[in-house]
């Protein structure tokens, strides 16, 4: 009994603290159905920013910095303050196509998120691809927060093929579809935060998908280091 009072209390602290989210779109035309995750959602407080205007501002006033644009912007402004952003210690979640930004930023693709898009030939490697509507079956292979309440499912995706990828990634999800390459959610190798990237989430198919849109709300909490109970 005292544990669930002390949990009641904890769930009433959160909802009444919520997770500042600033959630990065452009460069991308996505459906209105991605935004679903975030409405009706009171451990969440989210403010929609497009970029490049996004990546400024005081980052005190971020909990998670949740990335769903897709952008060449190299600016330096624009890399140093990304930079402290991670060095602060708040979470990052990077979404989708936003895997294919900053492709020749060698600390983001290594150090950050673990993995690269390529759209040009690099490493001695090709150019990566994509492959739109595919029927995905997928494993969930580490039981960890961001994977909570989630067992292997199938999802109508998007799967992008022949992309770098760090050694050693911390694999959450993947599948075994010839058209990916296997990761589909990875803990980012960043030593500075936590981040989470998901390479799913491509339309309305998949974030209509319960098991996309809860693997999104755990990765933007576990982020911010908060509890992922389902509730
Ligand atoms: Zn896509």
């Amino acid at each position: 009994m005292k544990l669930t009072v002390a949990l009641l209390f904890a769930l009433a602290l959160h909802a009444a603290d919520p997770v500042r989210v600033r959630l990065v779109t452009g460069g991308h035309n996505h459906d209105p159905e991605f935004y679903l995750p975030f409405i009706n959602e009171p451990r969440m407080a989210v403010s929609v920013e497009p970029h490049p205007k996004a990546y400024q501002g005081n980052p005190k006033n971020i909990d998670v910095l949740v990335l769903y644009d897709m952008t060449k912007v190299s600016d330096p402004k624009t890399r140093e303050w990304l930079k402290a952003y991670v060095e602060s210690g708040k979470g990052l979640v990077v979404l989708h196509h936003a895997i294919c930004s900053f492709e020749d930023w060698e600390w983001w693709g290594d150090e950050v998120v673990g993995a690269r898009y390529l759209n040009t030939p690099s490493r001695g490697l090709p150019p990566s691809t994509f492959f739109h509507d595919l029927e995905l079956d997928m494993q969930v292979v580490k039981k960890h927060p961001v994977t909570s309440g989630t067992d292997n499912f199938h999802i109508h995706d998007e799967t992008y093929k022949g992309m770098w990828f760090a050694k050693n990634l911390d694999l959450l999800v993947t599948t075994k579809h010839e058209k990916g390459d296997g990761p589909i959610a990875w803990l980012g190798p960043s030593k500075t935060n936590r981040v989470v990237v998901l390479q799913g989430g491509h339309d309305k198919q998949a974030h209509l998908n319960p098991n996309w849109q809860r693997l999104v709300k755990n990765a933007i909490l576990w982020s911010a280091q908060r509890d992922t109970a389902a509730r």
